[in-house]
């Protein structure tokens, strides 16, 4: 995983060449500028104490608070949770939201805990990072295996630590403790007004657009369901232990409801009549997923999925990376020389965080909105920024990736050039301020 960031650095290292910024920028981006590493015990519901490792990460506030989501994962590190980081701050400044970047994690395998252990999990991460987070300082959020419930659980035992109720402290909540609706389905309904941005830019039709869908967690699977309504044909799904397949298509909702009984996907082969009866489908690993022949291949999982070890492979006409990562720099290039295009994750997954941020504007204004206005404002965000990038590729005869990079980072640029560069300091630039 620190491959991940030296790969992201000398990607970035090509947009600062593109962008014409100081070096001071370069110099600020280069690391984060507060990393924690926290040990947090926890009474397991053996009577034994065990305890795991917990990483937040701040990499820039410039532009404002800081903003970013909590995993529980077995794989998780600080290299990963910089990384990721580094990416919410890009994210954010793609999405124009007036916040930096920040990640957190636990190393953890969530599925092996209680909802106990879950629970005091939780808290004691809080526990272990309340001094750094706040509603004007790094607002967290959920991540991969974190959702709702476990951010109820972090912004109660925030309140019990301050003593006072402070909502904006974190966004993600289940809606009865001061969450927004339409959170839970922000990333994937994002997604997809990306995807049909782009579908109307190249002309395709949603009925002959066939897309497979690696991940079903909460972005997969919102997406997986909100694409099949508007006549998108989804052909494929998988999650961790495995996937379907089935040329007519599948119903997302359908199978969800089955997933949750059977809890895996795979089952769905051994399943009862109705879903069987619902459309043929066979059973297709998660390598067999990624080189299928479709117009879409939708990334919601986890990182370096698409990597020089598969990339040749690839006979999606498009990628659209819902997770964070998924493609990796050596999977990008390979990619881009073949002329696939990858609709990349800090524009196609920024809708969680957009609607992060709206969350946290009703927190803070003790108001709250119906579902449609936070529906209605997140497609005009993602439209408004989807057209910008598309716009700024054509215009630079860039990827798409190279776009929003440039897009984002040069609104970061123009916070850190407001704060004065080396330029400025040393007189080669007029001030207009100490005159
Ligand atoms: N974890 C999500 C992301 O990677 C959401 C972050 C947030 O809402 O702060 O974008």
């Amino acid at each position: 995983m620190s491959e991940q960031r030296t790969q992201t650095q000398s990607f970035l290292d090509e947009v600062f060449d593109q962008l014409d910024v100081s070096d001071d920028v370069r110099t600020r981006l280069a690391q984060p500028k507060l990393a924690l590493t926290v040990n947090i015990p926890v009474r397991m519901d053996d009577g034994t104490l065990q305890v795991f490792k917990g990483f937040r990460v701040q990499f820039d506030d410039t532009r404002g608070p800081t903003k970013g989501g909590v995993r529980f994962h077995p794989r998780v590190t600080l290299e990963e949770v910089t990384a990721l980081s580094f990416w919410m701050t890009v994210k954010c400044a793609v999405a124009g939201l007036p916040f930096g970047g920040a990640k957190g994690g636990v190393a953890v395998d969530p599925k092996r805990l209680s909802r106990l252990e879950l629970e005091r999990l939780s808290r004691g991460y809080i526990r272990g990072i309340a001094d750094i987070i706040g509603p004007k300082r790094d607002i967290p959020a959920p991540d991969v295996y974190t959702n709702a419930t476990i951010m109820g659980w972090m912004t109660d035992e925030y309140y019990q630590i301050r003593r006072q109720q402070t909502p904006g402290v974190i966004t993600g909540k289940p809606v009865h403790l001061g969450g927004s609706l339409g959170r839970t389905s922000a990333t994937g309904r994002g997604a997809l007004h990306l995807l049909q941005q782009w579908a109307q830019r190249q002309g395709l039709q949603p009925k002959r657009t066939r897309i497979a869908v690696q991940g079903f967690g909460n972005a997969g699977y919102h997406f997986a369901r909100l694409a099949h309504e508007a006549g998108f044909r989804i052909v494929a799904l998988s999650d961790s232990r495995g996937g379907i397949y089935a040329e007519d298509g599948l119903d997302p909702a359908l199978i969800m409801r089955h997933k949750l009984n059977r809890r895996e996907l795979k089952a769905m082969l051994y399943c009862d009549a109705s879903v069987c009866e619902e459309a043929d489908h066979k059973e297709i690993s998660n390598a067999e997923l990624l080189e299928l022949d479709v117009e879409v291949l939708a990334l919601a999982a986890l990182e370096d999925q698409i990597t020089a070890d598969n990339a040749e492979r690839i006979h999606a006409d498009q990628v659209l990376e819902i997770a964070n990562g998924p493609v990796d720099a050596a999977g990008d290039r390979i990619l881009a020389q073949r002329d696939i295009p990858v609709l990349p994750d800090v524009l196609v997954n920024a809708g969680g965080v957009v609607v992060s941020h709206f969350e946290w504007v009703q927190n803070r204004a003790g108001e709250y909105w119906d579902e449609a206005r936070v529906n209605d404002r997140l497609k005009s965000v993602m439209e408004g920024e989807a057209k910008r990038v598309f716009a700024l590729a054509d215009e630079q005869n860039c990827t798409l990736r190279s776009a929003a990079y440039r897009h984002g980072v040069a609104r970061i640029a123009g916070a850190i050039h407001d704060q004065g560069t080396r330029e400025y300091f040393q007189g080669a630039i007029e001030g207009t301020n100490v005159e």
